[in-house]
Protein backbone atom coordinates (compact mmCIF):
# COMPACT_ATOMS: atom_id res chain seq x y z
CA UNK A 1 0.00 0.00 0.00
CA UNK A 2 1.22 3.76 -1.10
CA UNK A 3 1.31 6.68 2.02
CA UNK A 4 -1.75 7.82 -0.20
CA UNK A 5 -3.67 3.92 0.21
CA UNK A 6 -3.02 3.61 3.62
CA UNK A 7 -4.12 7.39 3.78
CA UNK A 8 -7.94 7.00 2.21
CA UNK A 9 -8.74 4.30 4.87
CA UNK A 10 -8.76 6.57 7.13
CA UNK A 11 -11.01 9.68 5.29
CA UNK A 12 -13.62 9.72 7.72
CA UNK A 13 -15.40 12.10 8.95
CA UNK A 14 -14.27 14.60 6.74
CA UNK A 15 -16.50 15.32 4.30
CA UNK A 16 -17.54 13.20 0.83
CA UNK A 17 -14.52 11.70 -0.76
CA UNK A 18 -14.15 10.86 -4.25
CA UNK A 19 -12.13 7.84 -5.40
CA UNK A 20 -13.99 6.95 -8.36
CA UNK A 21 -11.19 7.09 -11.26
CA UNK A 22 -14.50 8.95 -13.65
CA UNK A 23 -15.07 11.42 -10.78
CA UNK A 24 -11.14 11.93 -10.19
CA UNK A 25 -11.17 13.27 -13.93
CA UNK A 26 -13.93 15.90 -13.26
CA UNK A 27 -10.93 17.63 -11.03
CA UNK A 28 -7.63 16.97 -13.13
CA UNK A 29 -7.22 20.38 -14.48
CA UNK A 30 -7.80 23.82 -13.62
CA UNK A 31 -8.67 26.86 -16.70
CA UNK A 32 -5.29 26.23 -17.70
CA UNK A 33 -6.53 22.89 -19.49
CA UNK A 34 -3.03 21.81 -21.16
CA UNK A 35 -1.82 20.65 -18.00
CA UNK A 36 -3.51 18.12 -16.28
CA UNK A 37 -3.58 15.14 -13.72
CA UNK A 38 -5.95 12.81 -12.27
CA UNK A 39 -5.91 14.08 -8.88
CA UNK A 40 -4.86 10.66 -5.98
CA UNK A 41 -8.19 11.92 -3.90
CA UNK A 42 -10.35 14.97 -3.43
CA UNK A 43 -12.22 15.47 -0.40
CA UNK A 44 -14.94 18.21 -0.26
CA UNK A 45 -15.07 19.32 3.44
CA UNK A 46 -17.90 21.45 4.76
CA UNK A 47 -16.07 23.04 8.13
CA UNK A 48 -12.64 24.60 8.49
CA UNK A 49 -12.07 21.14 11.42
CA UNK A 50 -12.62 18.94 8.62
CA UNK A 51 -9.90 20.44 6.16
CA UNK A 52 -7.20 20.45 9.66
CA UNK A 53 -8.48 16.95 9.88
CA UNK A 54 -7.40 16.01 6.48
CA UNK A 55 -4.18 18.58 6.44
CA UNK A 56 -3.39 16.46 9.85
CA UNK A 57 -3.55 13.04 7.44
CA UNK A 58 -1.20 14.41 5.23
CA UNK A 59 1.42 15.38 7.38
CA UNK A 60 1.38 12.02 9.00
CA UNK A 61 1.65 9.97 5.63
CA UNK A 62 4.04 12.92 4.43
CA UNK A 63 1.16 12.66 1.19
CA UNK A 64 0.81 16.38 -0.20
CA UNK A 65 -2.05 18.23 -0.78
CA UNK A 66 -3.55 20.94 -2.80
CA UNK A 67 -6.37 23.49 -2.56
CA UNK A 68 -9.00 24.08 -4.89
CA UNK A 69 -11.79 26.58 -5.43
CA UNK A 70 -13.72 26.72 -8.66
CA UNK A 71 -10.99 25.67 -10.47
CA UNK A 72 -11.34 28.97 -13.00
CA UNK A 73 -7.81 29.32 -12.32
CA UNK A 74 -5.11 30.52 -15.74
CA UNK A 75 -2.17 29.52 -14.52
CA UNK A 76 -2.21 25.66 -13.53
CA UNK A 77 -2.40 26.92 -9.21
CA UNK A 78 -5.20 24.04 -8.87
CA UNK A 79 -3.68 21.25 -10.92
CA UNK A 80 -4.00 18.63 -8.68
CA UNK A 81 -0.82 15.89 -7.62
CA UNK A 82 -1.52 11.83 -8.41
CA UNK A 83 0.15 10.87 -5.60
CA UNK A 84 -1.66 13.68 -3.34
CA UNK A 85 -5.40 15.19 -1.42
CA UNK A 86 -7.11 17.77 -3.69
CA UNK A 87 -9.08 19.47 -1.01
CA UNK A 88 -12.29 21.15 -2.78
CA UNK A 89 -14.28 24.36 -1.33
CA UNK A 90 -17.21 24.12 -3.50
CA UNK A 91 -19.40 22.55 -0.33
CA UNK A 92 -18.63 25.68 1.93
CA UNK A 93 -20.23 28.05 0.54
CA UNK A 94 -21.96 29.84 3.51
CA UNK A 95 -22.26 33.88 3.66
CA UNK A 96 -21.71 33.99 7.98
CA UNK A 97 -21.81 37.63 8.62
CA UNK A 98 -22.68 40.64 7.42
CA UNK A 99 -21.87 43.54 9.56
CA UNK A 100 -22.38 46.81 7.49
CA UNK A 101 -22.01 49.15 10.39
CA UNK A 102 -18.31 48.15 10.46
CA UNK A 103 -18.45 47.46 6.49
CA UNK A 104 -17.50 43.82 7.02
CA UNK A 105 -18.39 40.09 5.86
CA UNK A 106 -17.07 37.05 6.79
CA UNK A 107 -17.58 34.29 4.24
CA UNK A 108 -16.74 30.83 3.73
CA UNK A 109 -13.77 30.33 1.19
CA UNK A 110 -16.13 28.46 -1.88
CA UNK A 111 -18.74 31.06 -1.63
CA UNK A 112 -18.61 33.18 -5.41
CA UNK A 113 -16.93 36.52 -5.59
CA UNK A 114 -20.09 37.83 -7.30
CA UNK A 115 -21.98 35.95 -4.05
CA UNK A 116 -20.74 38.41 -1.60
CA UNK A 117 -21.96 41.44 -3.62
CA UNK A 118 -25.18 39.76 -4.40
CA UNK A 119 -25.76 39.63 -0.42
CA UNK A 120 -25.42 43.23 0.01
CA UNK A 121 -26.18 45.02 -3.23
CA UNK A 122 -29.90 46.22 -1.72
CA UNK A 123 -28.47 47.54 1.34
CA UNK A 124 -26.20 49.94 -1.35
CA UNK A 125 -22.72 48.20 -0.76
CA UNK A 126 -20.22 46.09 -3.13
CA UNK A 127 -17.00 43.83 -2.96
CA UNK A 128 -15.06 46.05 -4.85
CA UNK A 129 -12.27 43.53 -6.79
CA UNK A 130 -14.28 42.06 -9.62
CA UNK A 131 -12.21 39.03 -11.97
CA UNK A 132 -14.59 38.61 -15.28
CA UNK A 133 -14.75 35.07 -13.59
CA UNK A 134 -16.80 36.91 -10.73
CA UNK A 135 -19.68 34.66 -11.21
CA UNK A 136 -18.30 31.50 -10.58
CA UNK A 137 -14.48 32.08 -9.31
CA UNK A 138 -14.09 31.47 -5.44
CA UNK A 139 -12.91 34.26 -2.78
CA UNK A 140 -10.87 31.67 -1.59
CA UNK A 141 -9.13 31.35 -5.02
CA UNK A 142 -9.07 34.99 -5.31
CA UNK A 143 -7.28 35.76 -1.60
CA UNK A 144 -4.93 32.91 -2.97
CA UNK A 145 -3.75 34.42 -6.22
CA UNK A 146 -4.55 37.80 -4.70
CA UNK A 147 -7.12 38.48 -8.21
CA UNK A 148 -7.66 41.96 -9.90
CA UNK A 149 -10.21 42.57 -11.99
CA UNK A 150 -11.39 45.72 -14.00
CA UNK A 151 -12.45 48.20 -11.60
CA UNK A 152 -8.96 47.41 -9.34
CA UNK A 153 -7.05 49.79 -11.21
CA UNK A 154 -9.31 52.73 -8.73
CA UNK A 155 -9.94 50.28 -5.98
CA UNK A 156 -6.96 48.10 -5.32
CA UNK A 157 -6.70 43.95 -5.71
CA UNK A 158 -7.69 41.52 -3.38
CA UNK A 159 -5.14 42.23 -1.08
CA UNK A 160 -6.52 45.72 0.03
CA UNK A 161 -10.06 43.92 0.60
CA UNK A 162 -9.35 41.62 3.09
CA UNK A 163 -9.37 41.95 6.47
CA UNK A 164 -8.44 38.67 7.90
CA UNK A 165 -8.47 35.00 7.20
CA UNK A 166 -8.84 31.88 8.91
CA UNK A 167 -6.80 29.25 7.45
CA UNK A 168 -5.32 25.68 8.33
CA UNK A 169 -1.82 26.16 8.13
CA UNK A 170 0.26 23.16 6.37
CA UNK A 171 0.81 21.10 9.66
CA UNK A 172 -3.24 21.22 10.29
CA UNK A 173 -3.41 24.04 12.60
CA UNK A 174 -6.12 26.64 12.53
CA UNK A 175 -5.26 30.46 13.16
CA UNK A 176 -6.36 33.77 12.08
CA UNK A 177 -4.31 36.41 10.22
CA UNK A 178 -5.56 39.88 10.73
CA UNK A 179 -4.84 42.66 9.49
CA UNK A 180 -4.50 44.56 12.66
CA UNK A 181 -2.15 41.80 14.10
CA UNK A 182 1.29 43.51 14.88
CA UNK A 183 4.05 42.51 13.89
CA UNK A 184 4.73 40.45 10.44
CA UNK A 185 1.87 41.51 7.96
CA UNK A 186 1.30 37.46 7.61
CA UNK A 187 -1.83 38.48 6.40
CA UNK A 188 -0.59 39.79 3.18
CA UNK A 189 2.14 37.46 2.98
CA UNK A 190 -0.58 34.44 2.51
CA UNK A 191 -2.61 36.71 0.10
CA UNK A 192 -1.50 35.79 -3.44
CA UNK A 193 1.03 32.85 -1.77
CA UNK A 194 -0.96 30.40 -4.43
CA UNK A 195 -2.20 27.59 -1.67
CA UNK A 196 1.94 27.17 -0.93
CA UNK A 197 1.04 28.87 3.03
CA UNK A 198 -2.11 27.14 3.71
CA UNK A 199 -5.77 26.70 2.77
CA UNK A 200 -8.42 29.31 3.67
CA UNK A 201 -11.19 28.91 6.53
CA UNK A 202 -13.24 31.95 6.44
CA UNK A 203 -12.61 35.08 5.01
CA UNK A 204 -13.30 38.83 6.32
CA UNK A 205 -13.66 41.17 3.44
CA UNK A 206 -14.21 44.73 3.53
CA UNK A 207 -17.51 45.82 1.67
CA UNK A 208 -17.58 49.06 -0.02
CA UNK A 209 -20.22 51.63 -0.80
CA UNK A 210 -22.14 51.73 -3.82
CA UNK A 211 -20.86 54.98 -5.62
CA UNK A 212 -23.64 57.85 -6.49
CA UNK A 213 -23.26 57.77 -10.01
CA UNK A 214 -21.44 55.44 -12.40
CA UNK A 215 -20.50 56.46 -16.25
CA UNK A 216 -19.54 53.74 -18.77
CA UNK A 217 -17.98 55.48 -22.28
CA UNK A 218 -16.82 53.47 -24.74
CA UNK A 219 -14.61 55.15 -27.14
CA UNK A 220 -14.14 53.97 -31.00
CA UNK A 221 -10.59 54.30 -32.11
CA UNK A 222 -9.17 53.91 -35.85
CA UNK A 223 -5.80 52.27 -34.33
CA UNK A 224 -4.62 50.98 -31.06
CA UNK A 225 -1.85 53.88 -30.59
CA UNK A 226 -4.51 56.18 -30.74
CA UNK A 227 -5.81 54.33 -28.12
CA UNK A 228 -2.58 53.91 -26.07
CA UNK A 229 -2.37 57.75 -26.21
CA UNK A 230 -6.05 58.29 -24.59
CA UNK A 231 -5.09 56.11 -21.67
CA UNK A 232 -1.41 57.94 -21.10
CA UNK A 233 -3.51 61.03 -21.29
CA UNK A 234 -6.54 60.14 -18.88
CA UNK A 235 -3.89 59.13 -16.22
CA UNK A 236 -1.47 62.49 -17.15
CA UNK A 237 -5.08 64.82 -16.50
CA UNK A 238 -5.20 63.56 -12.89
CA UNK A 239 -8.19 61.13 -13.26
CA UNK A 240 -8.32 57.59 -11.96
CA UNK A 241 -11.50 56.36 -13.62
CA UNK A 242 -12.77 53.20 -11.96
CA UNK A 243 -11.53 50.98 -15.08
CA UNK A 244 -9.65 51.63 -18.41
CA UNK A 245 -10.07 48.71 -20.84
CA UNK A 246 -9.04 48.27 -24.07
CA UNK A 247 -9.61 45.64 -26.85
CA UNK A 248 -7.66 45.54 -30.15
CA UNK A 249 -9.52 44.88 -33.51
CA UNK A 250 -8.93 41.19 -33.31
CA UNK A 251 -10.16 40.99 -29.68
CA UNK A 252 -13.42 42.92 -31.23
CA UNK A 253 -13.79 40.80 -33.88
CA UNK A 254 -14.26 37.72 -31.79
CA UNK A 255 -16.48 39.46 -29.21
CA UNK A 256 -18.74 40.36 -31.70
CA UNK A 257 -19.05 36.93 -32.96
CA UNK A 258 -19.50 35.35 -29.63
CA UNK A 259 -22.05 38.02 -27.91
CA UNK A 260 -23.06 40.46 -30.52
CA UNK A 261 -21.50 43.46 -28.71
CA UNK A 262 -22.65 45.75 -31.60
CA UNK A 263 -19.27 47.85 -30.90
CA UNK A 264 -18.52 50.54 -33.89
CA UNK A 265 -17.56 49.22 -37.19
CA UNK A 266 -14.04 49.25 -38.45
CA UNK A 267 -12.66 50.10 -35.16
CA UNK A 268 -8.97 49.16 -34.68
CA UNK A 269 -9.57 50.09 -30.76
CA UNK A 270 -11.82 50.20 -28.15
CA UNK A 271 -11.43 51.92 -25.04
CA UNK A 272 -13.86 51.52 -22.42
CA UNK A 273 -13.70 53.34 -19.41
CA UNK A 274 -15.80 53.73 -16.37
CA UNK A 275 -16.21 56.84 -14.00
CA UNK A 276 -17.80 56.79 -11.08
CA UNK A 277 -18.15 58.68 -7.70
CA UNK A 278 -20.36 61.73 -6.60
CA UNK A 279 -22.44 62.77 -9.71
CA UNK A 280 -20.68 66.32 -10.03
CA UNK A 281 -17.32 65.00 -9.60
CA UNK A 282 -18.58 62.15 -12.48
CA UNK A 283 -19.66 65.33 -14.51
CA UNK A 284 -16.45 67.26 -14.24
CA UNK A 285 -14.40 63.97 -15.24
CA UNK A 286 -16.37 62.76 -18.27
CA UNK A 287 -15.89 66.33 -20.03
CA UNK A 288 -12.18 66.44 -19.24
CA UNK A 289 -12.16 62.88 -20.85
CA UNK A 290 -14.70 63.68 -24.40
CA UNK A 291 -11.64 66.37 -24.61
CA UNK A 292 -9.18 64.13 -23.87
CA UNK A 293 -10.85 61.29 -26.68
CA UNK A 294 -11.34 63.84 -29.40
CA UNK A 295 -9.35 61.70 -31.39
CA UNK A 296 -12.37 58.60 -31.57
CA UNK A 297 -14.23 58.99 -34.02
CA UNK A 298 -17.45 57.99 -31.83
CA UNK A 299 -17.86 57.96 -28.37
CA UNK A 300 -20.94 56.34 -26.96
CA UNK A 301 -21.74 56.62 -23.29
CA UNK A 302 -23.87 54.72 -21.89
CA UNK A 303 -27.64 55.70 -20.96
CA UNK A 304 -29.29 53.63 -18.61
CA UNK A 305 -27.47 50.37 -16.60
CA UNK A 306 -28.68 48.16 -19.71
CA UNK A 307 -26.32 49.72 -22.02
CA UNK A 308 -23.83 50.00 -19.63
CA UNK A 309 -24.06 45.86 -19.59
CA UNK A 310 -24.08 45.70 -22.79
CA UNK A 311 -20.60 47.77 -23.68
CA UNK A 312 -19.40 45.32 -20.76
CA UNK A 313 -20.54 42.31 -22.77
CA UNK A 314 -17.54 42.59 -25.34
CA UNK A 315 -15.10 42.68 -22.67
CA UNK A 316 -16.10 40.43 -19.95
CA UNK A 317 -16.71 37.91 -22.81
CA UNK A 318 -13.48 38.27 -24.72
CA UNK A 319 -11.43 35.23 -23.57
CA UNK A 320 -14.30 32.73 -24.21
CA UNK A 321 -15.09 34.69 -27.24
CA UNK A 322 -11.89 33.83 -29.29
CA UNK A 323 -12.64 29.89 -29.48
CA UNK A 324 -15.31 31.55 -31.77
CA UNK A 325 -12.07 33.02 -34.57
CA UNK A 326 -9.36 30.39 -33.00
CA UNK A 327 -9.65 26.62 -32.25
CA UNK A 328 -7.31 27.08 -29.44
CA UNK A 329 -5.33 29.93 -27.52
CA UNK A 330 -3.42 30.83 -24.81
CA UNK A 331 -4.09 33.44 -22.61
CA UNK A 332 -1.29 35.36 -21.65
CA UNK A 333 -1.20 37.70 -18.56
CA UNK A 334 1.97 40.14 -18.62
CA UNK A 335 2.51 44.00 -16.91
CA UNK A 336 4.50 46.95 -18.33
CA UNK A 337 4.61 50.16 -17.45
CA UNK A 338 1.80 52.34 -18.99
CA UNK A 339 4.41 54.73 -20.74
CA UNK A 340 5.60 51.60 -22.63
CA UNK A 341 2.37 49.95 -23.74
CA UNK A 342 3.31 51.50 -27.62
CA UNK A 343 6.56 49.84 -27.78
CA UNK A 344 5.52 46.37 -26.10
CA UNK A 345 2.30 45.75 -28.56
CA UNK A 346 4.69 46.67 -31.21
CA UNK A 347 6.37 43.63 -29.93
CA UNK A 348 4.16 41.91 -29.85
CA UNK A 349 3.07 42.54 -33.46
CA UNK A 350 6.45 41.90 -34.96
CA UNK A 351 6.47 38.55 -32.58
CA UNK A 352 3.11 37.86 -34.48
CA UNK A 353 4.68 38.44 -38.45
CA UNK A 354 7.61 36.70 -37.28
CA UNK A 355 5.93 33.45 -36.08
CA UNK A 356 2.73 33.29 -38.32
CA UNK A 357 0.69 33.11 -35.11
CA UNK A 358 -2.49 35.96 -34.35
CA UNK A 359 -2.28 37.33 -31.10
CA UNK A 360 -5.68 39.78 -29.87
CA UNK A 361 -5.10 42.17 -27.54
CA UNK A 362 -7.53 42.05 -24.42
CA UNK A 363 -5.78 44.92 -21.47
CA UNK A 364 -6.33 46.09 -18.31
CA UNK A 365 -5.13 49.58 -20.03
CA UNK A 366 -5.29 51.43 -16.83
CA UNK A 367 -2.63 49.61 -14.91
CA UNK A 368 -0.52 48.47 -18.32
CA UNK A 369 -2.15 44.83 -17.65
CA UNK A 370 -1.76 43.13 -21.15
CA UNK A 371 -4.03 39.67 -21.32
CA UNK A 372 -2.50 38.56 -24.73
CA UNK A 373 -4.58 35.89 -26.25
CA UNK A 374 -2.20 33.68 -28.68
CA UNK A 375 -4.23 32.33 -31.26
CA UNK A 376 -3.50 28.55 -32.74
CA UNK A 377 -4.70 25.61 -34.47
CA UNK A 378 -3.90 22.57 -32.16
CA UNK A 379 -4.65 20.13 -35.18
CA UNK A 380 -1.77 22.18 -37.04
CA UNK A 381 1.86 20.38 -36.31
CA UNK A 382 3.89 22.28 -34.16
CA UNK A 383 1.50 25.79 -34.52
CA UNK A 384 1.09 24.90 -30.64
CA UNK A 385 4.76 25.10 -29.59
CA UNK A 386 5.24 27.96 -31.96
CA UNK A 387 1.99 29.97 -30.27
CA UNK A 388 3.94 28.91 -26.90
CA UNK A 389 7.36 30.40 -28.15
CA UNK A 390 5.33 33.97 -28.76
CA UNK A 391 3.53 33.80 -25.46
CA UNK A 392 7.12 33.37 -23.70
CA UNK A 393 8.89 36.00 -25.90
CA UNK A 394 6.10 38.18 -25.02
CA UNK A 395 6.76 37.72 -20.94
CA UNK A 396 10.59 38.54 -22.08
CA UNK A 397 8.99 41.89 -23.26
CA UNK A 398 7.07 43.02 -20.46
CA UNK A 399 10.39 41.90 -18.31
CA UNK A 400 12.66 43.89 -20.81
CA UNK A 401 10.27 47.54 -20.44
CA UNK A 402 10.03 47.08 -16.33
CA UNK A 403 6.99 44.88 -15.89
CA UNK A 404 6.01 41.53 -14.44
CA UNK A 405 5.35 38.11 -15.92
CA UNK A 406 2.05 37.88 -14.13
CA UNK A 407 -0.37 41.02 -13.63
CA UNK A 408 -2.97 38.75 -11.62
CA UNK A 409 -3.35 35.07 -13.63
CA UNK A 410 0.07 34.23 -10.96
CA UNK A 411 2.46 31.80 -11.57
CA UNK A 412 1.29 28.24 -10.95
CA UNK A 413 3.10 25.83 -12.90
CA UNK A 414 2.80 28.00 -15.80
CA UNK A 415 5.01 30.61 -15.21
CA UNK A 416 7.27 28.98 -12.62
CA UNK A 417 9.94 28.51 -15.67
CA UNK A 418 9.91 32.55 -15.89
CA UNK A 419 10.35 33.54 -12.63
CA UNK A 420 14.18 33.12 -12.71
CA UNK A 421 14.18 35.83 -15.61
CA UNK A 422 12.35 38.18 -12.97
CA UNK A 423 14.06 37.40 -9.27
CA UNK A 424 17.73 36.31 -8.78
CA UNK A 425 18.71 33.38 -7.02
CA UNK A 426 18.99 35.20 -3.83
CA UNK A 427 15.78 36.68 -4.53
CA UNK A 428 14.18 33.09 -4.98
CA UNK A 429 15.95 31.42 -1.86
CA UNK A 430 14.47 34.65 0.30
CA UNK A 431 11.07 33.47 -0.97
CA UNK A 432 11.45 30.02 -0.20
CA UNK A 433 12.95 30.81 3.43
CA UNK A 434 9.65 32.21 4.16
CA UNK A 435 7.62 29.29 2.30
CA UNK A 436 9.57 26.88 4.46
CA UNK A 437 8.44 28.76 7.38
CA UNK A 438 4.81 28.08 6.47
CA UNK A 439 5.34 24.80 5.17
CA UNK A 440 8.61 22.95 6.16
CA UNK A 441 7.83 19.39 5.24
CA UNK A 442 6.88 21.03 1.79
CA UNK A 443 3.42 19.68 1.25
CA UNK A 444 0.90 22.11 0.49
CA UNK A 445 0.89 22.64 -3.24
CA UNK A 446 4.33 21.55 -3.72
CA UNK A 447 5.76 22.42 -7.30
CA UNK A 448 4.09 25.51 -7.74
CA UNK A 449 5.26 29.08 -8.14
CA UNK A 450 9.42 27.88 -8.23
CA UNK A 451 11.17 26.90 -10.87
CA UNK A 452 13.39 24.22 -8.71
CA UNK A 453 11.09 23.00 -5.58
CA UNK A 454 13.50 22.17 -3.07
CA UNK A 455 12.95 20.44 0.40
CA UNK A 456 13.04 22.81 3.36
CA UNK A 457 16.75 22.72 5.03
CA UNK A 458 18.24 21.33 1.02
CA UNK A 459 20.68 24.04 0.71
CA UNK A 460 19.93 25.84 -2.57
CA UNK A 461 21.20 23.92 -5.87
CA UNK A 462 22.58 27.00 -7.61
CA UNK A 463 24.39 28.34 -3.89
CA UNK A 464 27.42 27.57 -3.22
CA UNK A 465 26.98 27.62 1.08
CA UNK A 466 24.94 28.88 3.15
CA UNK A 467 22.20 31.76 2.58
CA UNK A 468 23.29 35.20 3.66
CA UNK A 469 20.31 35.78 5.44
CA UNK A 470 20.81 32.22 7.68
CA UNK A 471 24.76 33.11 7.72
CA UNK A 472 23.74 36.67 9.58
CA UNK A 473 21.55 35.10 11.82
CA UNK A 474 18.51 36.59 10.20
CA UNK A 475 16.94 33.80 9.26
CA UNK A 476 16.50 29.87 10.52
CA UNK A 477 16.47 27.04 7.19
CA UNK A 478 14.18 24.35 8.87
C1 LIG B 1 -12.93 33.61 -18.19
C2 LIG B 1 -11.98 33.93 -17.07
C3 LIG B 1 -11.77 35.25 -16.74
C4 LIG B 1 -10.89 35.57 -15.69
N1 LIG B 1 -10.72 36.87 -15.37
C5 LIG B 1 -9.88 37.20 -14.35
C6 LIG B 1 -9.70 38.57 -13.97
O1 LIG B 1 -10.29 39.50 -14.54
N2 LIG B 1 -8.85 38.83 -12.96
C7 LIG B 1 -8.18 37.84 -12.28
O2 LIG B 1 -7.42 38.15 -11.37
N3 LIG B 1 -8.34 36.55 -12.63
C8 LIG B 1 -9.17 36.20 -13.63
N4 LIG B 1 -9.33 34.88 -13.96
C9 LIG B 1 -8.55 33.84 -13.25
C10 LIG B 1 -9.28 33.16 -12.06
O3 LIG B 1 -10.68 33.28 -12.19
C11 LIG B 1 -8.82 33.75 -10.72
O4 LIG B 1 -7.45 33.44 -10.53
C12 LIG B 1 -9.61 33.23 -9.51
O5 LIG B 1 -9.22 33.89 -8.34
C13 LIG B 1 -9.46 31.73 -9.27
O6 LIG B 1 -10.45 31.35 -8.32
P1 LIG B 1 -10.90 29.82 -8.22
O7 LIG B 1 -11.87 29.70 -7.11
O8 LIG B 1 -11.38 29.34 -9.53
O9 LIG B 1 -9.52 29.16 -7.81
P2 LIG B 1 -8.85 27.81 -8.31
O10 LIG B 1 -8.59 27.87 -9.78
O11 LIG B 1 -9.61 26.66 -7.81
O12 LIG B 1 -7.46 27.89 -7.53
C14 LIG B 1 -6.55 28.93 -7.81
C15 LIG B 1 -5.39 28.87 -6.82
O13 LIG B 1 -5.90 29.15 -5.52
C16 LIG B 1 -5.59 28.10 -4.62
N5 LIG B 1 -6.74 28.02 -3.71
C17 LIG B 1 -8.04 27.87 -4.03
N6 LIG B 1 -8.80 27.92 -2.93
C18 LIG B 1 -7.96 28.10 -1.88
C19 LIG B 1 -8.14 28.23 -0.49
N7 LIG B 1 -9.33 28.18 0.09
N8 LIG B 1 -7.04 28.40 0.29
C20 LIG B 1 -5.79 28.46 -0.25
N9 LIG B 1 -5.57 28.34 -1.57
C21 LIG B 1 -6.65 28.17 -2.37
C22 LIG B 1 -5.36 26.89 -5.48
O14 LIG B 1 -4.50 25.96 -4.85
C23 LIG B 1 -4.72 27.52 -6.71
O15 LIG B 1 -3.35 27.72 -6.48
C24 LIG B 1 -10.20 34.53 -15.00
C25 LIG B 1 -10.43 33.20 -15.34
C26 LIG B 1 -11.30 32.90 -16.36
C27 LIG B 1 -11.53 31.46 -16.70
Amino acid sequence: MTPLDELITRLSGVGEVITDPVRLRTYECDGLTYHRATPGVVTLPESAEQIAAIVRLCNEYGVPFVARGSGTGLSGGALPRTDGVLIVTSKMRRVLEIDLAARRAVVEPGVTNLAITEAVRDQGYYYAPDPSSQQICSIGGNVAENSGGAHCLKYGFTVNHVEACEIVTPDGDIVTLDRLDPGYDLLGAFIGSEGTLGVATKITVRLSRTPEAVMTVLAAFEDIERGGQAVSAIIAAGIVPAAIEMMDALAIEAAEAAVACAYPEGAGAVLIVELDGPEAEVAGQFEELRRICSGAFELRVAADPAERAAIWKGRKSAFAAVGRISPAYIVQDGVVPRTSLPEVLAGIDRLSAEFGIKVANVFHAGDGNLHPLVLFDDAEPGAGERAEAVSGRILDLCIESGGSITGEHGVGVDKSRYMPKMFSDDDLDTMQLVRCAFDPSNLSNPGKVFPTPRLCGEVPGVRKGVHPLVESGKAEQF
